[in-house]
């Protein structure tokens, strides 16, 4: 696995962004990827395509499968490498290290590919959060050796090459993802427990635990939801996905973005009471 095909996404920008040229979103760069090149799908091996909570729905909901069955299928562990939360990987084929959903002809998943594989050769950084600031992300160019797109004369924009790739939609779906991973409450290096870590894994890539989670346990009887959301979170997965920020939110930052249940509330002082006098 080289270095030139680790495509990262978020967190480590000084180690993403080494060496790299940064652009402006009205900056312009030259590319063009079809089967006519030599290095067509080349990049589609041996690479390292961190997945968003967006990928994992998308793709799971592509192949027909859950998103535990996707994640335990084509995913491996999450990593946290340099990041301070741990986010999954597309497993490669054990054999030839290839992408599982490649094709003779290109990407068999092509309308569902992962934002890493859309934003080639862009790659995206957020900087670390700071007190009182939303970092805003930071683009920049792969100038890889192995890729022959850059030597084609199609000029674009940062701005245009995210509309063209359905970025700007995906990002869309993923926002409340950006909004935890760099959250302020990471200032200074703080980290989450084991137990925290697990909430985020489940509400943010496993989408159809988080469903079970909300609607088969307590959930609704802890938390005051307005009935439309509740009906709309039930049957639309985007809607779930932002949900989980919102309740995530809460849960490991302890923001304000839900309200607990006046009872939920009693009967939490009413098991704290009964665990001091014992
Ligand atoms: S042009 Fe670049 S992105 Fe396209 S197939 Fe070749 S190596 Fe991959
Ligand atoms: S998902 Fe598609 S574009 Fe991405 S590595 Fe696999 S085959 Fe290539």
């Amino acid at each position: 696995m080289t270095q030139s095909k680790d495509r990262t996404e978020t967190g480590d920008l000084p180690y993403a962004m080494r060496d790299k040229r940064i652009l402006t979103k009205d900056e312009g760069f030259n590319f063009a990827c079809h089967s006519g090149l030599k290095c067509f799908t080349d990049c589609c091996g041996d690479v390292n395509i961190i997945l968003t909570p967006a990928d994992v729905l998308k793709l799971s909901r592509r192949l027909g499968i859950s998103t535990t069955e996707f994640l335990a299928k084509h995913t491996l562990t999450p990593i946290t490498k340099d990041l301070h939360l741990p986010v999954p990987i597309l497993k490669m084929n054990d054999d030839d290290k290839r992408c599982p959903f490649l094709k003779s002809e290109g990407c068999g998943v092509y309308e569902d590919r992962p934002w890493s594989c859309r934003m080639y050769p862009l790659g995206m950084g957020i900087p670390p959060a700071r007190a009182g600031e939303q970092p805003e992300p930071v683009y920049f160019l792969f100038e890889d050796d192995f890729c022959h797109g850059r030597q084609e004369s199609t000029g674009w924009t940062v701005n245009q090459w995210l509309e063209d790739q359905g970025i700007v939609q995906r990002d869309a779906l993923d926002e409340g993802f950006r909004s935890v991973v760099s959250h302020p409450w990471f200032i200074g290096g703080r980290q989450l427990d084991p137990k925290r870590i697990e909430m985020f894994h489940m509400a943010f890539y496993d989408l159809d635990r988080f469903h079970a989670f909300v609607f088969e346990s307590s959930f609704l009887n802890r938390f005051d939801l307005d009935d439309e959301l509740v009906e709309k979170i039930r049957e639309d997965d985007e809607a779930l996905l932002a949900f989980a920020a919102q309740w995530l939110r809460f849960a490991l930052f302890a923001e304000p973005t839900l309200k607990v249940r006046e009872s939920a509330n009693d009967k939490k002082i009413d098991e704290q009471k009964t665990i001091q006098n014992q």
